[in-house]
């Protein structure tokens, strides 16, 4: 397809406003009228995309949209770093494209994450913000410790965990676990494990592992929300460690999984076991951790 220019012309000269609303709107109303508008229409807001975007660093621009004196477009931020136009090598001066700058404003856009169920539409410069915190956003893999960077929504995640970290899936809200770690000295932050629970149809991580406060080596185990905060928010869970009469209890609300698990850790959001404690509990020669974790999750 022949770049830029031509559809640029196409839609300025049909008041790009009306037009791009009316056939969105169209588009998110009617199924029949999709295939015939949606072509043209497609080229046209696409065409208008590729002139939004930055010739220099493909970045989205937004104003000021800066171009040189052949007319090349460049972004706010390649106008600070480059004096010269980086297409034509002019020196660049400072001219706005006050043309560019009004297409952008009358856009209205469908949401980067429409094919995960976003349906609205939002203005050009307000779509970036939107996505940011899009509800239906992709999360991210919620297996700790890795740099796992797996993408995707909460079902597909849940497939994931289960094949490809081999997480253990329980089903209820009350669980009773036991951690063995041989060499309980040697604390390394990355010692964690993660179990998955299945209850009120959503899925809980339930967190443990070893880290250090401070220069404390501890233990810590915590819940968070396959979902969004919002709905984290409607549950309650507690977590015990205990044992010989003694016993150390954490009441909380899980933390969705929008909060990346080392947030969630250093806002220290859960059950911290201090490892003598841990040791005492074990009951053991200190040559091995055995700890028995009990905890419910409810709904509030
Ligand atoms: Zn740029
Ligand atoms: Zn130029
Ligand atoms: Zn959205
Ligand atoms: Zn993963």
């Amino acid at each position: 397809m022949a770049p830029g220019s031509s559809a640029f012309k196409e839609v300025v000269e049909s008041h790009p406003k009306q037009m791009n609303h009316k056939t969105l709107k169209m588009k998110a109303e009617s199924g029949t009228v999709k295939t015939s508008m949606s072509l043209a229409e497609k080229h046209s807001i696409h065409g208008v995309h590729e002139l939004l975007q930055c010739p220099t660093c493909a970045g989205s621009m937004y104003p000021p949209i800066h171009q040189c004196p052949n007319g090349h477009t460049l972004c706010a931020n390649c106008k600070i770093v480059h004096k010269c136009c980086p297409t034509c090598r002019f020196e660049l001066g400072n001219i706005r494209c006050l043309a560019l700058e009004k297409v952008a404003e009358s856009m209205e856009l469908p949401c980067r994450y429409q094919s995960l169920g976003c349906q609205d539409l939002f203005p050009y410069y307000d779509k970036a913000k939107h996505e940011k915190h899009c509800p239906f956003r992709p999360y991210t893999c919620p297996y700790a410790s890795s740099e796992c960077c797996v993408t995707g929504d909460i079902p597909f995640l849940v497939a994931h965990l289960k094949e490809d970290h081999s997480v253990d899936m329980h089903d209820g809200c009350t669980f009773n676990h036991r951690y063995v770690k041989s060499n309980p000295h040697e604390v390394e932050n990355a010692t964690w494990m993660l179990t998955v629970f299945n209850c009120f149809g959503r899925q809980f991580c339930l967190h443990f592992e070893a880290f250090l406060l401070g220069t404390a080596p501890a233990y810590m185990a915590f819940v968070r929300f396959m979902g969004e905060d919002s709905d984290a928010r409607k549950f309650n869970y507690t977590l015990e460690v205990g044992a010989f009469g003694r016993k150390l209890m954490w009441q909380g609300v899980p933390r969705s999984i929008r909060d990346s698990h080392r947030k969630v850790r250093d806002s220290q959001d859960g059950l911290i076991i201090p490892r003598n404690l841990a040791l005492y509990f074990s009951a053991g020669s200190g040559q091995e951790l055995k700890l028995r974790v009990t905890g419910r999750i409810w709904k509030v």
